[in-house]
């Protein structure tokens, strides 16, 4: 697929921006996330760090770095993090020299984060984040897709929903809010938020000359 908008076509460029999808855990995100990346090649993810265990399936360096509290640790101290926080007893963090190489690149970054990540983002980066949240269409189907997912003991999934209701309280720090009702509408829709964010005047650099150019 082509490029919409082309970034440098008429002198015109853009800076990138910090895109933060958030859902309570199987609300659909990753699914969405992962169609988004495949679509949009001039959109990267940043890869957070984790101190929770590797679930089956999930590999190091491609879903999340996987360390050990005593390296996160060195990495908070070594102000290596962008932010992070503590989610579900583990902590969570999205290194900045990553983020920073992608913007570099001339990408927009994609951010699977929660709440909190959205809003420490957002205090650093301002105008350049966009927040948007994605709601599961009801608690039942939540915990449903959950279970068929069948990755989390029990007792991990009640601390899940536990935290789901946590989660979708914090709605009203996001600038954009969905339903996942059907993955493909829901898709659509990002898609669309992400189009019209990247046409925003206030992301367009080199616009006076180019106006300049224009009415000369
Ligand atoms: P999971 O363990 O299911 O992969 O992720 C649990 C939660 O942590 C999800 O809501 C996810 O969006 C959030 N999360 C993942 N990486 C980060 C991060 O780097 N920072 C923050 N603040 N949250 C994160």
């Amino acid at each position: 697929m082509a490029h919409y908008p082309p970034t440098d076509a008429h002198g015109l460029k853009r800076r990138g921006m910090l895109f933060v999808l958030s859902s309570p855990s199987g609300a659909g995100k990753s699914t969405i996330a992962r169609k988004l990346l495949a679509d949009e090649p001039d959109l990267a993810l940043s890869v957070s760090a984790t101190t929770r265990p590797v679930r089956p399936g999930e590999v190091d360096g491609k879903d999340y770095h996987f360390v050990d509290l005593e390296e996160f640790r060195r990495m908070v101290a070594a102000d290596e993090f962008l932010e992070w926080a503590h989610v579900f007893g583990n902590r969570y963090g999205t290194p900045r020299a990553q983020v920073e190489a992608m913007l570099a690149a001339g990408k927009d970054v994609l951010f699977d984060i929660d709440w909190q990540g959205a809003q420490q983002l957002f205090q650093i980066a301002g105008g350049d984040v966009v927040r948007v949240f994605i709601f599961p269409p009801s608690m039942e189907e939540l915990r449903d897709r959950l279970e068929r997912r069948a990755t989390d003991s029990v007792e991990v999934i009640d601390a899940r929903m536990a935290r789901a209701a946590n989660e979708v309280s914090h709605w009203d720090g996001y600038d954009y809010v969905l339903v996942n009702d059907d993955v493909e509408e829901c898709f659509r829709g990002v898609k669309t938020i992400l189009a019209a964010e990247r046409l925003k005047r206030s992301r367009q650099t080199g616009l006076i000359g180019f106006i300049r150019r224009l009415t000369r």
